[in-house]
Order: C-alpha cells, then structure tokens, then sequence
C-alpha cells in the first residue's frame, strides 16, 4: 500500500472498495498513477467522462470561466445555467431544467415534482413506482426508490411513498398503479444494477400506461444519458417521451452537476418550492455547455454507437472462446459482460496489472463504460488485455 493509501485508511471513512491505485492525472482515455505507469481507463470515472479527462473544450471553458465568476447564488440571474438550459432544452423533448449537483439530488428533485404534480391534478396522489435492480442514488428517498435490498437494509425505516416492483414486468407495474400513484420512474437501462436492457416493447407499455392513467413517467437518464448509450438520451432509441428526465454524471464531463428537465404542464413547482445554494453553479455549467456542445456538434452518440458495438462485437468473439464469459450485453458505451463464476475482482485486479482499468458490477460481471471519444484502436487495446486477464485468472 502507498503512502496516499495508508493516510487514506487513517483518515477516510471507509465506505468505498477502493482498488490500490492512486490516480494522479488524466488526459483523453488514459490515466497515470504517482509512479507515473499509464492506464487505458474502461471505467470513465464511473460512465462521468463522457469526453475523456482534460478535454480542451472542457479544460478550456472551466479555466475561462473561473477567471470570469465562480458562484453567485440562485437569487440573480447568471449566464452558463442559461446557455446550458437553452441547449438541452432544444435538444431534448422537454421544455424546463433545474440544476442540481448529483444524480440522487436530480432524482430527488424529480420526485418532489412529481409530488407537487400530484397535489395539483391527482387529488394528492404521492406514491412512485421503481424496480427491482434499479439504481437512483444514496440519499435516503432514493435509497427507498432504489430496488435493491443490500442499499436499503443498513437504513431502516425508509421514506414511504416507494413501491418496488419486478422489472421487464409490464404487468407487475399495472397492478402496482393505485389512487396514490402519481409516478412511474424507470432508468431506460438499468446501469449500476446490472447493465440490464429492456424487453423491446417495455417502455411504450409502460409510457401507454402512464398515458392512460395520467401518471407521470420519470426517466432517470443519470447513466445513459449525454450519448452514453448511442444517442444523446436514451429515451430516442425507444420512442418514447418522458414526463421528467434527470441527468447527471455525463453531463459536465467530470464537473459535478445534475438537472431535472419536465415537460412545461409537468414544471409546476412555484416559487420556493425547490432550491440549491450551488445548483446552477457558473463553473459547473460552462462544463456542461462545453461538453453537451461539443457532444451535439460531432455526432460523439453516433460514434459511441458505432464504437460500442464494435467492442460488442470483439467481447462477443472472446466468449466463443471463453466458456467462462455467459452473458456479454449493453448499448453504445455502457457495456457487461458476466461469468459463470466469481471472478470479476480477480479480473478487475489482472487487468490493472496490465494496465486497463474495469469496474466490478458484480461478484460475477463486470462493467466497461469508457469515454465516449474512444476510438476502435483503444478498443482492440482493451480487448487484448481482457483476453490475456482472463487467461491468467483461469489457469
Ligand atoms: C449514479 C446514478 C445515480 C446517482 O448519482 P449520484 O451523482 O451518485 O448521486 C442515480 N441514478 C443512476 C441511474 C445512476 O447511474
């Protein structure tokens, strides 16, 4: 263990399953540790980078806007949070944005609207229905909505107004839709549960349900939206349109951020109702605006698309040859590929070795969402350096 480690262990509470690497600098799809070894990163600061570390656009409009203003507080009007509205506003389906810091403050926020929605036109109506294997964050609203057991167990009792329900289930979410149901909130795929892709036809059912019954459907978009899986929100794919969209992560590129988008008859929070002392912050969003511009400008969904497909492709030639691999599966860059056994800490350790960095999803999976402006080369890259892990962890 390094010095940086060790002080870590003395002074971190010691909540993260840290892999024994000290990142110290980052530029496009590589890392370096403080001994200078470089890393190729499959693991993007958790699907945040979407353009990889230190991009010029981002690097750039972060440097000019500290010199510029850094934070003025919500209570006058500051131009980034404006830009970065407009933008996504004018390429999504929805019409109004708040900004926030992180996903589960997003997906808290959304709830709230969906809350106030449902004091105003479902005769008080509160409840939101989630699903199994989702994954809406840490606080505790969102660890209720999160439908896993292992996230919710260490805090009992929960917030109420959470109804878990099985996923891909159509079925299970009618049955589920009662008086005090004023949303349905869904990840289009779910990330952090399992990179766990939809039957074709689950969200039309479900946006035809919520259509039927006047309830809202909030896709939490924090993990595939901004390009991540193909196109630039992954409600395009499916031909859907949601009530309310969270995003976050990919959003600033490594800035932290987060937003709330409804429709305009979704927006009806009044003056008051919600707030953030750093939401909207002018150096989070001249990230932003740099980062969803640049995404928009050069097709980078596209070629997250076509990139995420190739490697696809090359894991799916690997499990031909490894008994082990069972399941390889994902959309764009938001890749998994499962084992018929528990190896994925013993590969996301052999693939450090050599110098590719992985995500242990689960005791049997891993997950591999690099930058979105990877090209096929540092794909082959990754996937030689798989093949040679797994060798090793199974012989
Ligand atoms: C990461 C994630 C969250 C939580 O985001 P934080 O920024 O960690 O709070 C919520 N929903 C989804 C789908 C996520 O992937």
């Amino acid at each position: 263990m390094s010095l940086w480690q060790e002080l870590e262990h003395q002074y971190f509470m010691q909540t993260f399953e840290r892999v024994p690497l000290t990142i110290v600098r980052g530029q496009g799809a590589r890392v370096w540790d403080e001994d200078g070894r470089e890393y190729l990163d499959f693991l993007g600061g958790w699907a945040v980078d979407s353009l990889g570390h230190c991009h010029p656009v981002v690097t750039q409009a972060v440097t000019e806007q500290a010199h510029i203003l850094i934070q003025a507080s919500n209570q006058f009007y500051t131009i980034p949070q404006i830009r970065l509205a407009e933008l996504l506003v004018q390429n999504s389906c929805l019409d109004k944005v708040f900004f926030c810091n992180s996903g589960a403050e997003a997906n808290e926020g959304a709830v709230k609207l969906a809350r106030r929605y449902g004091q105003r036109y479902l005769g008080g109506a509160y409840e939101v229905i989630t699903t199994s294997g989702s994954f809406h964050g840490r606080t505790l609203a969102m660890v209720a909505a999160t439908g896993q057991a292992k996230f919710q167990q260490p805090y009992l009792p929960l917030p109420t107004g959470f109804v878990n329900v099985e996923y891909n289930n159509v079925g299970a979410i009618k049955s589920a839709t009662t008086e005090q149901t004023c949303a349905v909130m869904l990840e289009p795929v779910q990330g952090e549960g399992g990179v766990n892709l939809p039957d074709d036809s689950y969200l039309t059912a479900i946006r035809a349900w919520c259509e039927q019954k006047g309830i809202l459907l909030i896709l939490d978009e924090i993990q595939t939206g901004i390009g991540r899986t193909g196109t630039l929100f992954a409600y395009e794919q499916y031909g859907i349109e949601p009530d309310i969209m969270t995003l976050a992560k990919g959003l600033a590129s490594g800035v932290p951020i987060g937003a709330i988008l409804a429709k305009e008859r979704v927006a009806v929070f009044a003056p008051g109702d919600h707030g953030s002392t750093f939401g909207g912050n002018p150096l989070a969003c001249a990230a932003g605006y740099a980062t969803v511009k640049f995404i928009i400008d050069n097709d980078i969904a596209g070629k997250a698309k076509t990139v995420g497909q190739y490697l696809i492709n090359g894991l799916e030639e690997m499990k031909q040859k490894f008994q082990l691999i069972t399941d390889v599966r994902g959309r764009g860059l938001l890749v998994a590929m499962e084992f018929g056994s528990d190896i994925a800490q013993s590969l996301v350790m052999a693939c450090l070795a050599r110098g590719l960095l992985v995500n242990r999803l689960k005791p049997n999976a891993l997950r591999l969402m690099p930058p979105l402006i990877i090209g096929t080369e540092e794909v082959d890259e990754a996937l030689g350096i798989l093949d040679s892990a797994l060798s090793s962890v199974i012989s």
